[in-house]
C-alpha cells in the first residue's frame, strides 16, 4: 500500500499524541503550522486543546482560510474535542468571536460536559473500529457534545443521549481523546479515510 502524509495542527494542543497515533496507526506524519505545510499531505488531525486559542492562532498564522479551501477540496480531517468543535458547522457557547472551520453539518455546544463534571471516562461502542467487540475507553475533557446533526452526519458512538463520535464524508469528529489511550483504532480509521480519498 503506498502511504499518506497526515498532518497535526500544530499551533496548540496536544500534538505529539496525535502524531504517535497516527504513525502507530501506519501514516507518515508531519506538524502542520504553516500553509506550505498544509499543501503537503493528505489528511488533517485538528487536536485537543482549547479551541478559542486554535482558532485565534490559526488566523494569526493565516491557516484558517488555507483550511477551510482544502476542506472544500475534499481532504479529510479529524478533530478531536477542541478539533471536534472546529469542525462544526454551528458552535454554542463559543467565545464571541470564535470561528470555525467547519465543514460537519452539526451544532457542538463547548465544555458541555464540562458543566456536569470536568472529566471522565467511559467504555464506548463505536461502529467501524477493528475489533468491534472491544469498545474504546473514551477520555473527556471539557469536552463538547453535539446537540444537533444534520441528514448527511453518521452517528458512530453516543453518550448519555448526546453523539460524541461523528463523521460526514471525510470528516470525522470525537469528543473524547483517543490519542491518550494506547488505543490506536480511531486513528486506524482516519488512516483509511485518507487513503480511500487517495485513490
Ligand atoms: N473546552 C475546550 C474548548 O472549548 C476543549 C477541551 C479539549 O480539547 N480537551 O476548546
Amino acid at each position: 500500500m503506498t502511504s499518506v502524509t497526515i498532518g497535526v495542527l500544530a499551533v496548540q494542543g496536544d500534538v505529539r499524541e496525535h502524531l504517535a497515533a497516527l504513525r502507530s496507526a501506519g501514516a507518515d506524519t508531519r506538524a502542520v503550522r504553516r500553509p506550505a505545510e498544509l499543501e503537503q499531505v493528505d489528511g488533517l488531525v485538528v487536536p485537543g486543546g482549547e479551541s478559542t486559542t486554535i482558532d485565534r492562532l490559526c488566523r494569526v498564522f493565516g491557516l484558517h482560510e488555507p483550511i477551510r479551501a482544502r476542506i472544500a477540496g475534499g481532504m479529510p480531517v479529524y478533530g478531536s474535542c477542541a478539533g471536534m468543535i472546529q469542525l462544526a458547522d454551528e458552535i454554542l457557547d463559543g467565545h464571541r468571536e470564535q470561528q470555525t472551520f467547519g465543514g460537519i453539518d452539526m451544532t457542538v455546544r463547548r465544555n458541555a460536559f464540562g458543566r456536569q463534571v470536568d472529566s471522565f471516562e467511559a467504555d464506548l461502542h463505536l461502529s467501524g473500529l477493528r475489533d468491534p467487540q472491544r469498545p474504546v475507553r473514551a477520555v473527556f475533557i471539557r469536552a463538547p457534545w453535539v446537540e444537533r446533526v444534520g441528514d448527511g452526519v453518521e452517528v458512530l458512538a453516543a453518550t448519555d443521549g448526546h453523539p460524541v463520535a461523528v463523521r460526514q464524508g471525510g470528516l470525522l469528529a470525537t469528543s473524547f481523546h483517543p490519542e491518550v489511550t494506547g488505543d490506536h483504532r480511531v486513528h486506524e480509521i482516519f488512516v483509511q479515510m485518507v487513503h480511500a480519498q487517495r485513490r
